[in-house]
């Protein structure tokens, strides 16, 4: 069964991504109705996870065995040090464990991804500032802005831009000392160096970057051994005309627990901030994003995506993954209705609050009838269609079952509200101008 899931991925990925996150993925065999997978490290599980790679693998599974088998991943147990530190990192209690063994810091390495580049990133006018600043600072490094400090909401891009300036600098200058650093990790490596009495060899590791790049800085708050070193790290750094960049979720004054000095030096460079991206930019980011994992994906279908959901770009990406995945294991071309079903989960929360009463009143309105009217049996054609309507959106948008939705409409029998449906999907079908009527009254009731 892994083998046949693993070729059907093959088919919808990238040859690239295929051989970085599905094909070192070991089976290890089945334990009743599970399945036992094992992954490299816990990075790795965490990539796949968030990117959706996870659920597309399930989902995989699921179509191959009918559902019988759940997925369970395993960490390689070659590296119990890192996983064990990462897993005690972002504890607001200050300290965390030191992993049972120093790592061995053989080599510099830059810790870059190198899918994060400027060439994936789309630029629209949520991040326009940060772009244009990222690149200014990976073209000219310590030059006008420095510190570069970029703040902005969980999944806007943060970790996507830092990562490409560190790329693009080192494509301009393959000597340069680039280092890419979430905050924990610097933590983590700070700990145990104290720990094996190796700071000195950490002081002159971090003094000797060019540029140092610091992921989600915020959580060093509250961190006193760890704000001090990282306040000594950034001066030095900062006098020798080396080039910092920050990343965070908040501006620096608003992020509790930070030092004085620290929040002060924040400010003295560049701060850029990301929103969340408008309604066109998702859609971009989605193009780019089908494009580049080879999904068609439609325009009505990138327009549903991007106007119903969060403006979360990675789970954002996720959804387009899992359409990717269920497109290609049943052979059929991605569509809004299967966008719809696949996603019914996901796009809940908006649609939780959507109340079958609300629906009426809408339909109503939009239609100049009264709601005792839609409700009524009347059997006139300008009531009969806005009710048909009507009752497709509750059941489309809200919980309500056939009965519940009956007796809203006046006390209907249950089949008369199913034949109501019925007949709605199938004239979506044929009739484009019904089918925009009714894409326009969603999108009025989810916004
Ligand atoms: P953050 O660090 O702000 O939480 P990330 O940088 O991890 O967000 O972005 C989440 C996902 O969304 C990543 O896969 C990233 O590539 C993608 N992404 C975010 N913004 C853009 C953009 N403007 N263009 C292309 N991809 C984007
Ligand atoms: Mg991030």
């Amino acid at each position: 069964v892994w083998h046949q899931a693993q070729s059907n991925m093959e088919k919808v990925l990238t040859q690239q991504t295929f051989s970085t996150w599905i094909k070192p993925i070991r089976f290890l065999g089945t334990k009743k109705n599970t399945i036992l997978l094992e992954v490299p490290n816990k990075f790795f599980r965490e990539w796949i996870t968030e990117k959706g790679y996870l659920s597309m693998i399930q989902e995989s599974i699921h179509t191959l065995t009918d559902s019988l088998f759940v997925v369970e991943l395993k960490l390689a147990p070659r590296e119990p040090s890192e996983a064990k530190g990462a897993a005690a990192a972002p504890a607001e209690t200050g300290e965390v464990a030191p992993s049972p063994e120093p790592k061995a810091e053989s080599d510099f390495s830059s810790n870059l991804n190198p899918k994060y580049t400027f060439d994936t990133f789309v630029c629209g006018g949520s991040n326009q500032f940060a772009h244009a600043a990222a690149q200014a600072v990976a073209n000219s490094p310590a030059g006008k802005y420095n510190p570069l400090f970029i703040y902005g909401g969980v999944g806007l891009g943060k970790t996507h831009l830092i990562t490409a300036i560190g790329n693009h600098a080192l494509t301009k200058n393959r000597k340069a000392r680039v280092c890419f650093y979430t905050s924990e990790k610097f933590m983590n490596e700070m700990i145990n160096s104290i720990r094996y009495k190796k700071m000195d060899q950490f002081r002159n590791k971090f003094r000797k970057m060019d540029i140092l790049l610091i992921d989600d800085i915020q959580f060093i708050a509250g961190k006193e051994a760890t704000q001090e070193e990282f306040f000594h790290t950034f001066n030095s750094l900062y006098e020798s005309h080396k080039q910092i960049v920050l990343t965070s979720d908040k501006f620096p004054k608003e992020i509790p627990g930070l030092e004085e000095r620290l929040r002060s030096r924040f400010e003295w460079g560049l701060i850029a901030d990301i929103q969340p991206p408008d309604t066109e930019t998702k859609i971009a980011i989605l193009r780019k994003k089908a494009e580049s994992d080879h999904i068609s994906l439609p325009d009505d279908v990138a327009l549903f995506l991007a106007s119903s959901a969060t403006s979360n770009v990675r789970e954002l990406e996720g959804m387009l993954i899992r359409l990717g995945a269920v497109s290609s294991l049943t052979g059929k071309n991605i569509s809004l209705d299967m966008a719809r079903e696949v996603l019914k989960d996901i796009i809940v929360d908006k649609t939780k609050e959507i109340t079958v009463e609300m629906i009426q009143k809408y339909v109503a309105d939009h239609f100049g009838i009264k709601v005792s009217e839609l409700k009524s049996d009347k059997r006139l054609k300008v009531l009969v269609v806005p009710r048909q309507i009507a009752i497709y959106l509750c059941r489309d948008l809200t919980k309500a079952s056939y009965p519940e939705i009956g007796e809203r409409f006046g006390g209907k029998d249950h089949s008369t509200i199913i034949h109501s449906v019925k007949k709605v999907e199938k004239l979506l079908t044929q009739d484009f101008e019904l089918k925009s009527t009714i894409e326009n009254l969603r999108k009025g009731l989810l916004s």
